[in-house]
């Protein structure tokens, strides 16, 4: 098993320079189109489960990481602030503040909750250069993230309901999780002290976890400094592990930003605020995407997702205009012309895009298509009418299927 920076770059999906920078990766065409695939995926995703996303700056005032405690609970992390006119401004290194004072900006009745605040943002973290390496210690990350704003009658349900996402989206990206993880804080002055909130979120996310019949083991030193967590673990081709996937509970920054509602009863209440990623950093989770497949992703998340292969010159427009209708149904295609060689090489060349349609003088003549799907099976020849039907059909139920009838 190949690791993901080496496959990254003889895949061409990302790189690094270092005149840009240790652990500041820039993504390829072929890296952004499966990153930007897997981003509307989650945006997708998250819409239908209400949330609504929001955009705010990477930066902010340093004032605003000392109310919500980042400052004296993770400032090792943080890049040192800049001086601005007098301000000092940091670069952020985690979305939460932000929209805790979204959240705040205006004024919210119980019937709004929960209030589902979703954004994939850029954040970063001042990790040592000694320790940098493809995609999995970066300096700036794009965090999918999403804050519940909620109730503590509507916490299970809304964590329920995370974990519900987590695993359809780990369905649909081929992924199994090593194990589910309940961090708990460690010693040392690292978490807020609140002896009574981290027992109460921790007896929720551990009902969470027990209703929802999920094993999980205890950690302890890996919970967020202001709360508990259940981490979702995923293990490399190397053998180690790390967290993709995170539900919290957090009493702490809601009463550090004095956040409120206004109840039924007409006076204010402090809501909880659940703090959910489906598949975190989105580099952590196309490094292990790439070592999980090898480069061979599941067809919806291909950067190619068909190769168009004439068999030779006079099949061109046949593929120019089959090249055309997937690009208006969205479908990634690149044709691959008898001029890279012959069509045992192209084919070759093309082993990891999910469908290669072949198109001699008889397809052309016929509307038809010879297709050989990765797994090395090869179809008769079927109408361009069937086979885009399919595969779009396919792609857009995020099947990890090739052809629905997978064994
Ligand atoms: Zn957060």
């Amino acid at each position: 098993m190949q690791d993901h920076r080496r496959l990254g770059r003889e895949l061409g999906l990302f790189d690094t320079d270092p005149l840009i920078g240790a652990g500041l990766p820039y993504w390829l065409p072929d890296g952004a189109a499966v990153r930007h695939t897997l981003e509307e995926y989650i945006r997708t995703a998250e819409r239908r489960a209400g949330y609504q996303h929001v955009y705010s700056p990477v930066l902010g005032k340093r004032e605003l990481y000392e109310i919500s405690g980042h400052w004296a609970h993770y400032c090792d992390d943080m890049f040192p602030p800049m001086d601005l006119g007098g301000e000092q401004v940091v670069l952020r290194p985690s979305l939460c503040p932000h929209h805790a004072v979204i959240y705040r900006s205006r004024s919210h009745s119980y019937r709004e909750l929960p209030l589902r605040m979703a954004e994939l943002g850029g954040m970063y973290r001042s990790e040592l250069s000694g320790v940098l390496g493809g995609l999995t210690r970066v300096r700036s990350i794009q965090l999918n993230d999403a804050h519940i704003f909620c109730t503590l009658d509507q916490v299970a349900e809304e964590a329920h309901a995370a974990l519900e996402m987590i695993r359809r989206a780990y369905e649909a990206l081929g992924i199994t999780p090593t194990r589910y993880r309940l961090s708990q804080p460690g010693p040392g002055g690292k978490y807020v002290a609140a002896p009574e909130k981290w027992q109460r979120s921790t007896a929720l996310l551990i009902h969470v976890l027990e209703s929802s019949g999920l094993p999980y083991e205890a950690a302890e030193g890996e919970a967020a400094f202001y709360g508990p967590k259940i981490d979702v673990q995923v293990t490399d081709g190397a053998g180690r592990e790390s967290t993709l996937s995170t539900v919290q509970v957090d009493f702490h920054q809601p009463e550090q930003f004095d956040l409120h509602y206004i109840g039924a009863d007409g006076a204010k209440h402090r809501p909880i605020m659940v703090h959910r990623s489906i598949i975190g950093s989105v580099e952590r989770a196309v490094a292990h995407l790439i070592e999980q497949h090898q480069g061979a992703f599941p067809a919806w998340l291909a950067p190619t997702q068909l190769v168009i292969l004439p068999i030779s010159d006079a099949e061109i427009p046949n593929a120019a205009s089959l090249a055309r209708r997937c690009a208006g149904l969205g479908l990634r295609a690149r044709i691959e012309g008898p001029d890279r060689g012959s069509l045992g090489a192209r084919i070759r060349d093309a082993l990891l895009v999910p469908y290669q349609a072949v198109i001699g003088a008889r397809e052309a003549a016929d509307g038809r298509v010879a297709l050989r799907l990765r797994d090395g099976r090869r179809l008769d020849p079927l109408p361009v009418d069937d086979v885009l039907g399919r595969i779009g059909a396919l792609v857009g139920a995020h099947s990890t299927e090739l052809w629905g009838d997978d064994a």
